[in-house]
């Protein structure tokens, strides 16, 4: 391990680095440290814990200066290294919403959805094993619970339609929101100057896009300096940012409505989803739609799938 990993600080305290899971700069991890103490948001995948390792050798710590590991909600390229961090990270406790407990103490269920997706193979190839969490080192924080991080207040903010086992986390001294895929995704290589693009992230299977931008404004009255998206790091959400977010979820979602009981829904909804991001990007000035398609393909892949589930359920309840 001598290869040296970029960390970029975002805030006081506050440092993001690629946790390496599908492409560069797709998933982050956010590292916050204070008084020489460590809590980690986001794990990443179990192959992402080296470059946890390496960020905090850096910084002149260990695994043994981390007491909070924090996943935002239990998908995998969020929560799926949470266990092999947890093992290596003697003193950690794990925070995670009420609802996503239960997975990480015994992620049966986890690894079966995923599996049923991708296959063992490619299963194993993205996330490696994943490693239960022994109960007694689980903390489940309820909607508005403050964690003492050493003096520094954390607290967590109950935000579901993304996903329903999805909290947000407030660090009050940096005014700064770590919002996991609740308030979209923006890539930082599609920014133009300082136009950046965002988009929402719909994947299966509890997309709820009534909660969702309730959610949002849930975030937005909090006035965040900057809001800490997994996929990827820190943007200011100016009203034209939240403004771009909202109409997002309202085409992707009517896209759904028109067009998932229909033949080649698949099809047809990753198109015009794909356009409708194209022409989004394009209009903040970046000028690359070639480089943008293949950076959006997944999450549109992705996207589309959880819209059709979304339809599918929403028509038979
Ligand atoms: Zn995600």
């Amino acid at each position: 391990m001598t290869d040296n990993i970029e960390v970029r600080i975002i805030a006081s305290g506050i440092s993001v680095i690629d946790s390496g899971y599908f492409s560069s700069d797709f998933a982050a991890i956010y590292i916050i440290k204070h008084n020489n103490k460590v809590a980690i948001i986001e794990t990443g995948t179990a192959f992402s814990v080296s470059n946890v390792q390496k960020a905090l050798k850096q910084d002149g710590l260990s695994f043994m200066d981390v007491v909070y590991i924090i996943p935002t909600h239990v998908h995998l390229d969020h929560a799926g290294g949470a266990g092999e961090l947890m093992k290596q990270c003697r003193n950690a406790s794990l925070i995670v919403h009420p609802r996503g407990s239960r997975h990480m103490i015994d992620p049966t269920m986890l690894i079966a959805g995923a599996m049923a997706v991708y296959g063992e193979q490619k299963f194993k190839k993205l996330y490696g094993e994943i490693i239960p969490i022994e109960a007694s080192r689980v903390i489940e924080a309820d909607d508005n619970f403050i964690l003492d991080f050493d003096g520094r207040e954390l607290k967590f903010i109950d935000t579901p339609g993304h996903a329903r086992h999805h909290f947000c986390i407030w660090d009050k001294q940096t005014e700064s929101m770590f919002t996991g895929d609740t308030f979209g995704i923006s890539y930082r290589d599609l920014d133009y100057s300082d136009e950046v693009y965002i988009f929402p992230s719909t994947s299966p299977v509890q997309f709820d896009p009534e909660e969702l931008i309730k959610s949002i404004h849930k975030i937005m009255e909090y006035n965040p300096q900057r809001v800490c998206l997994t996929h990827f790091a820190a943007i200011r959400p100016t009203q034209k940012v939240v403004e771009q977010l909202i109409d997002g979820i309202n085409f992707v979602s009517n896209l759904a409505k028109k067009y998932a009981t229909k033949d080649e829904a698949k099809l047809v909804i990753h198109n015009e989803m794909m356009d409708y991001f194209l022409k989004g990007v394009e209009k903040s000035g970046f000028k690359d739609l070639d480089f943008c398609r293949k950076r959006l393909e997944l999450d549109v892949k992705i996207n589309t799938l959880g819209l059709i589930h979304w339809q599918q359920i929403t028509t038979t309840i």
